[in-house]
This record gives structure tokens, C-alpha cells and sequence, in this order.
């Protein structure tokens, strides 16, 4: 669409192009089908509420914000005549350069986030989470104009009827705006229900009960009046009078008038009664003489407006008589999301200092929650009833940021600003309980099981951060953890439900870290542990790699990971002794694989965690395990040389009573024989592997396997020799011929 033939506005406007998100965005609100197209109102009221806290807040410094306009409203005008819905605030407005950014060249990081969600199947209702909620106008709206006052412009006009521009223009000859904002909805034709009264009041029940600001409707009455048939042509003057004048006066501007009127003092009232005289007077004669004058009935349409939510901040309610879905229209209305909370804390602080607040679990995790430098918390602050801060990083900790709510307090001054809020006292107590109110509800949310399933889902890492952060809070926080176990493959079980089953001798938590479930369930490092009924939690999500190296223990039980070195089973005295033994009887064993893997082992010993495996590789107690290896390695930007001093040295264990020891042990008085190198070279390497490293050089690897399968296949190597020119030699011994593999078998 060209330019020309869209922009009507007149010639001195200022024309600008969509940013091409936006642009896209718009199209796919236009173009799909969405049935629920009432999420519009929410959000432009939403936005209305926004603004008038904007300009609440600035005013506690600059109350000349306040000169021209004193009120603090919401008004939906439906004008059934020209199709149009206005929904007008006294809030904040916008300058030319928000009209630019905010509304049109500016794209949001949700812009795109959204539509992919949109793509992914998700409901147009989640735009407001998203931050992109003004353009759900084109839902129900053909074209949209914004009429808007800011303290530091001129009245202007935003238009578009969405295609690829928009355009901004001075507005010079419409109705003064003293200040604020009025999005003007030029409805589709299919949408004209969205100018009724009845639906109106519903959506703003449904949905925006709880802004803090009231929201009027501009509402139609139909009133009867009482005339005198001989006045008859007069008032017919007059009414034709009035509707000329366009119902201008408000009906509340009406009222208040009447309702000072009133309050003046009873000589006004005499006056107003002696004016009135020559009015009464024909109705006493009428009762004297009831034939002569008679009054008639007349209806007459006038406009008054109505106020449609409640305001009453809920957190200034009694808990007891709140209703469920009160909350849940409440959560809904600080949040943007467009399902219900899954847990709610309403409570007093009474004491040194007094606070209230409302704080909710949400069921899922917003779509950037862990979005790297962006601070993401969701508490609102209050002081006494007004709105001081939207998002209060100094509330909640960052690990709690998913959690929505309102914080009013009594005791910080108005006019505090965000530096000093820092360093308030106040705060740092409010947050306290803040964090342990949230503990609170979510012990109560575990009372639930598929309730804690769903939030463990969505807010696991959280409270594992938690952990690592909250040093505090982490005993408490702890008891929240659930992993599933090798006696628990499917369901998660809490760490007191492992405690409780432990054996009487067991003194220590078993843990294994990896990459999921899948590549733990079998590892050779559970060997001993599952045959003696020990149980070992799955520590499968990266975190649990951070989190664990600060928990360290839990109820006085010690967290071992039994890929670690330093692991010590529980055995009886006879297992120990057989240990022993079996330490003397592979001396030379271990002396020899340590001399042919060199650097690659720290050293090489018996173990007493395998009894399938022929050997495993595990990390020092300290460092890295194989998990953390992999997780740093996948970590692109770390600096290798950092890398290379974490990366834990590692220990091979063997398991005495496998047959290839057995073998080997046999072997090892020939140390000088190459085969013997090859092997433990292979047992090195499949050990990496199954203990959850990498492999460091996978082609030596491949040809030692190729060796092997035509070892199987019984082919001739030195015949083949376009294949034996490619092979490596061995790692141990540069001049070892690979024919000598034959001696294996
Ligand atoms: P969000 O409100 O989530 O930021 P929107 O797309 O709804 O996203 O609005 C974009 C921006 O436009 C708002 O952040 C605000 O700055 C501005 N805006 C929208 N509506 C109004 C209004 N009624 N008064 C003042 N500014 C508004």
C-alpha cells in the first residue's frame, strides 16, 4: 500500500514507516482468527493505568502535573453514532518522540517472542505479557487514532489504520485534552457489541475490577420528566436547546453541582424556592383547581457516567473474604497472564514497622525469565495506597523474580527514590519476609502433588539458584528439592523422603551428576551402590552442579557424589578386609596401566563401586566432575586456559574381579608387550565415555576399534596395506608393529 493512498491526515503530518516487526506483528493480529478478541480493553486499560501511575508518582515532586487536570480516571466513551470507542485517561500521555518509540518504531524483545509463540500455537490473550498489548487495539479496530497531552508538548494525534506507517500530526482543533491520552477505536463492523453498555461492564469486571484508578462508562439514561402542557412549547425550546449544546456537561459534573447546591445553607434553598415560585404556583392552583392546567410526561435521553469497578485495593481486605477468583482477576490484572495464579500469600506485617502484601505463584515461567542482563523482578511497591515503584528489584531476590505481587507499606516516605531505597532498612526487612513468605507458599503449593509437579517443572531452577545464592534461606529452600533416584526412576522424591529410607548404617546422600537420566540410570559407577540397596539421587539439570557444591549437606548427612573420589561404601568388616587384599594382590596391575596412561591418570587404584564394569575414571573430590566438564566445555566463550586448570585430574579405578583384569593381570609380567598398552589404552578411552567425558582424541580411537574388528574378522592386516599406512601409532610405543594385536586371543 502506498503512502498517498492511505494517509488521509491532513498535510502537515508526519508520516513513518512500522519497524518491520511491528509491521508483521500487526498483519498477524489482522490476518489470523482468534475468537477471544475481548483481551483488547484489558489492555488498553491497563496501559490507561500505567500512565495515571506515572503521573501519580511524578506528581509527589511536581505537583504542577496536577494544575490543569486534578483527576486521576478512566473514561470509556462508546459513540454508538460514528462506530467509535474512546477509551481516555488523565495519565502521563506522550510527547511527539513516545509516540515515535513507543508506538510504532521501537520493537520490544517480546515483539518477536510473541509471535513465535503465537506461531507455536499460543493464545493471542498472552499479549500483554509480552509488552506489545497496544496493537491488540487492531483486534476489534479498523483504525486508531491516539489523542494524547503530555506536560512537555503539544496535543497530537498518532494515527493508522496498521498496514506499514503510521502518522503523527499536532492536533490543533480538537477538543482540548488538559492532559492524558484517548485511544479512539474505529470499530470493525463486526465488532459494534464492544459499544455496548452490557458489554462493557462485563469486560471490565472480568478483567480490570482491580485498577486502582476509577473507570467510568459513559452510559445512555432514558429519564422521565414532569412538563405543564402550557409550558409545553417553552420546554420543547429548551430540550431542543440543551441538545444543541451536546450533553457537554457531564453527568457527574451535574450531580456535583446538585450536591453543593444541597450542602449550602437553607436561606439559598428559601431563595431558590422563592425563585421557583411562579413554577409551584400553578401546581398549587392545579390541585385547587385540577381542570384548568395539566402536566404531562416526557422522556428525555441524557449521559451520565458510571463508575464500574470496585478500586478498593485488595490487599487492604480481609484474607477470609476474598474469593478465589477475586484473586485470580487481581493476579491476572498485575500480571498480564491470562491463566490463573497457581498459589497465592496474602498477609499483614504488624511490629516494628507495617506492611501488606499479595504475592502469587504464577503456573508457568514467563517467556525471558532468564534472560541475561535484564533484572526480572515483578513486585510492585506501594506507600500508602500509591504506586512508588512497578518493578522492585530491592524487594525479592533475582532467584524469587518470578514471583508477581503488591507490597504496600506504611512507613517509607512518598517521595522516596531509587537510590535511597537501597539503603533503606525498611526495605531490607520487607524483603526478608517477603522471602519467607514465598517459602511458605510454595511448602504450601507441595501439599499438592501434581500442584508441586507443575511449579517444580516451571521453577526448579529457581529455587536451585536459590540455593547457591541464598546462604540464608538455603537449609529452608532445601527442602524443596526433588530428583528422581535409582529406587525412584520416574517419580521425584524430596531429600527428606531419602533420609527417611535410608539404611541404619548409611551415613551419607549418594548423588550422581550427568547429562539426564537416561545417561545416569546405568552408569558403572551405581554398580556397588544399587547391589548393596544404597540408594543415588539423579542430578541431571546443569544447576544441580552449582547448587550441590553449596547445599554440601542436608539434615547432618553428608551429599557424596559417587562419581568423585573419596566415595566410602559403607562395607562390612569382611568386604573390607577383602578389599585389602585385593589392593596387594593388583599392586603391580595398577604400577603398570598407571606407567602406559602417564599424564592421563592421577593414579590408578581398586574400587569399591564397580562389580560389572571392568574400571571407571573418577574426579577428585574438589573439582570438576565429568558433568561439570561437559557443562564448561559447552560454555563457548570461557577461556580455555581456565578450563584446563579446572578440569579435574583423573583417578582410574578398576574392578579386580572383572575377567579382562583378571587377563591383564596375567599379562602384566610382560610390561613390554604391546598389546598390553593397546588394551588399557581401549579401557581407558570406553571408561571416558561411560563415565561421562569426552573423548580427547576419537580418530586414535577408531583405528584401536578398527583393530579390534579385523582382530574379530580375522583379515590379515599387514595384507591390507592402504589401511595400515593410516593407523596411528599406539599411544605408548610409537614403534609397535600393529600385527603384533594377534597375540591377543
Ligand atoms: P507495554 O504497555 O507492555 O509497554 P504496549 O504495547 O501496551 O506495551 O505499550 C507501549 C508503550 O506505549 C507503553 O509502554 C507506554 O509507554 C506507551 N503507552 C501506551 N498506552 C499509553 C497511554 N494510555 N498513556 C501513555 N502512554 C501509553
Amino acid at each position: 500500500m502506498s503512502e498517498e493512498t492511505k494517509v488521509e491526515a491532513p498535510v502537515d503530518a508526519k508520516n513513518y514507516k512500522f519497524r518491520a516487526e511491528i509491521n508483521q506483528l500487526l498483519s498477524l493480529i489482522i490476518n489470523t482468527f482468534y475468537s477471544n478478541k475481548d483481551i483488547f480493553l484489558r489492555e488498553l486499560i491497563s496501559n490507561a493505568s500505567d500512565a495515571l501511575d506515572k503521573v501519580r508518582y511524578q506528581s509527589l515532586t511536581d505537583k504542577s502535573l496536577l494544575e490543569e487536570e486534578p483527576r486521576f480516571e478512566i473514561r470509556l466513551i462508546p459513540d454508538k453514532v460514528n462506530k467509535v470507542l474512546h477509551i481516555c485517561d488523565t495519565g502521563i500521555g506522550m510527547t511527539e518522540s513516545d509516540l515515535v518509540n513507543n508506538l510504532g518504531t521501537i520493537a520490544s524483545s517480546g515483539t518477536k517472542a510473541f509471535m513465535e509463540a503465537i506461531q507455536a500455537g499460543a493464545d493471542v490473550s498472552m499479549i500483554g505479557q509480552f509488552g506489545v498489548g497496544f496493537y491488540s487495539a487492531y483486534l476489534v479496530a479498523q483504525n486508531v487514532m491516539v489523542t494524547t497531552k503530555h506536560h512537555d508538548d503539544v496535543q497530537l494525534v498518532w494515527e493508522s489504520a496498521a498496514g506499514d506507517s503510521f502518522s503523527i500530526r499536532e492536533d490543533k482543533e480538537g477538543e482540548r485534552i488538559p492532559r492524558g491520552t484517548r485511544i479512539s477505536l474505529f470499530l470493525k463492523d463486526d465488532m459494534l457489541d464492544y459499544l455496548e453498555e452490557r458489554k462493557l461492564k462485563e469486560l471490565v469486571k472480568k478483567h480490570s475490577e482491580f485498577i486502582a484508578y476509577p473507570i467510568s462508562l459513559q452510559v445512555e439514561k432514558t429519564v422521565e420528566k414532569e412538563v405543564e402542557e402550557e409550558e409545553e412549547e417553552e420546554e420543547k425550546k429548551e430540550e431542543e436547546k440543551k441538545e444543541g449544546e451536546e450533553e457537554k456537561k457531564e453527568g457527574e459534573e451535574e450531580k456535583k453541582e446538585g450536591e453543593e447546591e444541597k450542602k449550602e445553607g437553607e436561606e439559598e434553598k428559601k431563595e431558590g424556592e422563592e425563585e421557583k415560585k411562579d413554577d409551584e404556583e400553578p401546581k398549587v392552583e392545579e390541585e385547587q383547581k385540577p381542570k384548568e392546567k395539566k402536566t404531562r410526561k416526557i422522556k428525555e435521553v441524557v449521559h451520565e457516567y458510571e463508575q464500574i469497578n470496585k478500586m478498593k485495593a485488595i490487599w487492604m481486605r480481609k484474607p477470609e473474604e476474598i474469593t478465589k477468583e477475586e484473586y485470580a482477576a487481581f493476579y491476572k490484572s498485575i500480571s498480564n497472564d491470562w491463566e490463573d495464579h497457581l498459589a497465592v500469600k496474602h498477609f499483614f506485617f504488624e511490629g516494628s514497622l507495617e506492611f501488606r502484601a499479595v504475592l502469587f505463584t504464577p503456573r508457568r515461567a514467563p517467556f525471558d525469565m532468564f534472560e541475561t542482563k535484564k533484572k526480572n523482578t515483578n513486585i510492585k511497591l506501594y506507600v500508602r495506597r500509591v504506586l512508588i515503584m512497578e518493578n522492585c528489584d530491592d524487594l525479592i531476590p533475582e532467584y524469587l523474580g518470578f514471583i508477581r505481587g503488591v507490597v504496600d507499606s506504611e512507613d517509607l516516605p512518598l517521595n522516596i527514590s531509587r537510590e535511597t531505597l537501597q539503603q533503606n532498612k525498611i526495605m531490607k526487612v520487607i524483603k526478608k519476609n517477603i522471602v519467607k513468605k514465598c517459602i511458605e507458599m510454595f511448602n504450601d503449593i507441595a501439599e499438592n502433588k501434581e500442584d508441586y509437579q507443575k511449579f517444580y517443572e516451571a521453577f526448579s531452577k529457581n529455587i536451585k539458584l536459590g540455593i547457591h545464592e541464598d546462604a540464608d534461606n538455603r537449609a529452608k529452600l532445601a527442602e524443596l528439592l526433588r530428583y528422581c533416584s535409582t529406587k525412584s526412576p520416574d517419580e521425584l522424591i524430596s531429600l527428606k523422603d531419602y533420609v527417611a529410607r535410608m539404611k541404619p548404617e548409611q551415613k551419607n546422600i549418594y548423588y550422581i551428576t550427568g547429562e539426564s537420566k537416561e545417561a545416569v540410570r546405568d552408569s558403572p559407577f551405581l554398580e556397588r551402590l544399587k547391589r548393596k540397596d544404597l540408594e543415588v539421587l539423579f542430578m541431571v539439570d546443569p544447576i544441580d552442579e552449582y547448587s550441590v557444591q553449596q547445599l554440601k549437606d542436608y539434615e547432618g548427612k553428608k551429599l557424596v557424589c559417587v562419581t568423585k573420589e573419596g566415595l566410602e561404601i559403607e562395607e562390612t568388616e569382611e568386604e573390607k578386609k577383602r578389599r585389602e587384599e585385593m589392593a596387594a594382590a593388583n599392586e603391580n596391575l595398577c604400577k603398570v596401566m598407571k606407567d602406559i596412561l602417564g599424564e592421563k591418570v592421577e593414579k590408578v587404584t581398586i574400587s569399591s563401586r564397580v562389580v560389572d564394569s571392568p574400571c571407571v575414571l573418577v574426579t577428585n573430590e574438589y573439582g570438576w566432575s565429568a558433568n561439570m566438564e561437559r557443562i564448561m566445555k559447552a560454555q563457548a566463550l570461557r577461556d580455555a586456559s581456565s578450563f584446563s586448570y579446572m578440569a579435574s585430574k583423573k583417578i582410574m579405578e578398576i574392578n579386580p574381579d572383572h575377567p579382562i583384569m583378571a587377563e591383564l593381570r596375567k599379562k602384566c609380567d610382560n610390561p613390554a608387550d604391546a598389546t598390553l598398552k593397546d588394551l588399557v589404552m581401549m579401557l581407558y578411552e570406553t571408561a571416558l565415555l561411560q563415565s561421562g567425558f569426552s573423548l580427547e582424541d576419537s580418530s586414535s580411537f577408531a583405528s584401536r576399534i578398527h583393530r579390534m574388528i579385523k582382530l574379530g574378522l580375522s583379515i590379515d592386516d599387514t595384507s591390507d596395506s592402504s589401511d595400515a599406512s593410516d593407523l596411528p601409532p599406539l599411544e605408548a610405543d610409537a614403534s609397535a608393529e600393529p600385527g603384533e594385536m594377534e597375540q591377543v586371543d
